[in-house]
């Protein structure tokens, strides 16, 4: 075995067994693997292992990826997203985690619309209400309940949350993010089940806290030497 088909076989045994901690079943959990900045090899690799799920940060360094791997991959964009790179975004990628606003969700359901695609969105919340990062504030998600189940051209999946960097308990985050999205659903009728939470540092306290998609990059692929 090589060592990345030996470290996604850790990774999967680390996750099943926060599962098992948490009396969650296994299958209720994926793995996306985050190979933004690694090369087309390593994704082969990891598909060669069995992975299906990647995520990528940037359009233009994925499509060359993307073209190069067969079908079948789910590819999910986790970057910062403008709303003049809609379009191609989704040319290249089923799911987005990284919807930031209600400008760019509408942005997305409106071109999802005319490219005659359904797109899976995540939220991204900003829920330690950190000043330097993006994402809904939690108050103006609730007050755009509405909206929300008004769309017509996305599949809205949930939330996505990124604790405070360096944080030592981001457990704490996870659970808040796990309370917004009960109270969205509550207020918007919509069933969104999913919470993407949870890195390579982390995914563990996210899966005790019902993360539904854990976004593992250094932790497969190894450091990065290039900022994403
Ligand atoms: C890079 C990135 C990850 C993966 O981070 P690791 O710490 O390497 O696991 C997860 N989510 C987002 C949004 C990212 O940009």
């Amino acid at each position: 075995m090589s060592d990345l088909s030996e470290r996604l076989a850790a990774l999967r045994g680390r996750i099943d067994k926060a599962c098992a901690s948490a009396g969650r079943d296994a299958a209720e959990v994926s793995l996306l693997a985050v190979s933004k900045t690694f090369p087309v090899e390593a994704v082969r690799e990891a598909y060669d292992a069995g992975q299906r799920i990647f995520g990528e940060s940037r359009q233009q360094e994925a499509a060359p990826k993307i073209a190069a791997m067969p079908t079948g991959i789910d590819w999910h964009f986790i970057g910062g997203l403008q709303r003049n790179k809609v379009r191609k975004v989704l040319g290249d990628f089923g799911w987005i985690h990284s919807v930031d606003s209600l400008r760019l969700l509408e942005a997305i359901d409106r071109v999802a619309g005319e490219e005659a695609c359904r797109p899976r969105v995540y939220l991204e919340v900003n829920v330690a209400g950190e000043l330097s990062k993006g994402g809904f504030a939690p108050d103006d998600l609730l007050a755009s309940a509405d909206a929300l189940a008004s769309l017509q051209q996305v599949d809205l999946m949930g939330l996505m949350a990124i604790p405070p960097e360096g944080i030592a308990a981001a457990r704490g985050w996870f659970s808040k993010t796990r309370e917004l999205r009960d109270r969205l659903a509550a207020a918007s009728g919509l069933a969104l089940p999913g919470l993407s939470m949870g890195m390579s540092a982390d995914f563990e306290e996210a899966i005790l806290e019902g993360s539904t998609i854990v976004r593992v990059g250094s932790a497969l692929f190894g450091n990065r030497f290039y900022p994403a």
